[in-house]
């Protein structure tokens, strides 16, 4: 079976558990579906959920539309996604956080169970750890006073992948993004990307700096090396580094990641 075969009965069997959920839920037989609710829209523009990718480019780059009514657009664009598999079992879809004029933007490999429970890119254990980093590295989530650099903080695919998609209330049924959900999904976060124009990018983990920098190398060969990359639209440097959960595994990681703060910083101050 191919990979796209693959997809596909994978995609009709979560949307066939996901139905009977529903059903056994409306007749009264089952649990509260909550865990489908679609994500709350950023503010009341209409959706444009049908509209197809490349529609994107029609607001993308107007630069009569301020930063953060663009991002709005697109998050109304990208509305209840089912364009992968990911989007049948998820709970919500975590757009991204953060400055829509962000000098520097974090990229993980995608939402793992608290995330998907709060819409939210690394809000778990690993993203507490992700705002002490960006503290100690003068840098925040959000706005704070006295102002510090406020980042952008995203993934690779929008919503949870799971082992096991046919249950979205487990805990540890995360995996990494398949390279194909994170093809179908990467066009949304390049858009974020044109969008807020940031000089540097700072991946988090192997699934994501692979990913970026096309490469099938681990990243302990990678990590710390900045490199130019370029999509259409976009030039920035980008710099990966350990993702926070693997430094909760393995504390000595901490030091390596240090010293590629130290060098984001040293760029920044430049
Ligand atoms: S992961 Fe991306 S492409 Fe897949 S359903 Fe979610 S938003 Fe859509």
């Amino acid at each position: 079976m191919t990979n796209r075969e693959e997809l596909a009965a994978l995609t009709s069997a979560v949307r066939r558990t996901v139905a009977e959920k529903r059903s056994r839920y409306l007749s009264g037989k089952g649990t509260s579906p909550t865990s489908n609710k679609p994500p709350e829209r950023l503010t009341s523009l209409p959706p444009a959920a049908a509209a197809p990718t490349n529609v994107l480019d029609a607001f993308v780059d107007d630069p009569s539309l301020s930063k953060s009514d663009r991002l709005v657009r697109l998050q109304n664009h990208i509305g209840d996604c089912q364009r992968c598999p990911l989007g049948a079992s998820r709970i919500r879809l975590a757009f991204g956080v953060g400055n829509p004029d962000a000098k520097v933007v974090f990229i993980g490999e995608g939402p793992g169970y608290a995330e998907d429970r709060q819409g939210e890119p690394f809000v778990g254990p690993a993203g507490q750890l992700l705002d002490k980093i960006l503290t100690a590295t003068g840098l925040s989530r959000g706005p704070v006073n006295p102002p510090v650099n406020w980042v952008f903080i995203a993934n690779m695919v929008k919503c949870h992948p799971m082992i096991d998609p046919s249950d979205n209330t487990k805990r540890s049924n995360d995996r990494p993004p398949t390279p194909e959900e994170m093809d179908v999904c990467s066009p949304f976060l390049f858009a974020q990307l044109r969008i807020i124009q940031p000089l540097f990018l700072v991946t988090l983990g192997n699934t994501a700096g692979r990913a970026l920098l096309k490469t099938e190398e681990g990243i302990s060969k990678f990590r710390g090396r900045w490199v130019d990359f370029r999509i259409d639209g976009l030039t920035a440097r980008l710099l990966p580094t350990y993702h926070p959960a693997a430094l909760l595994r393995n504390p000595s990681l901490k030091k390596d990641v240090w010293e590629d703060m130290k060098s984001l910083r040293a760029e920044l101050d430049k």
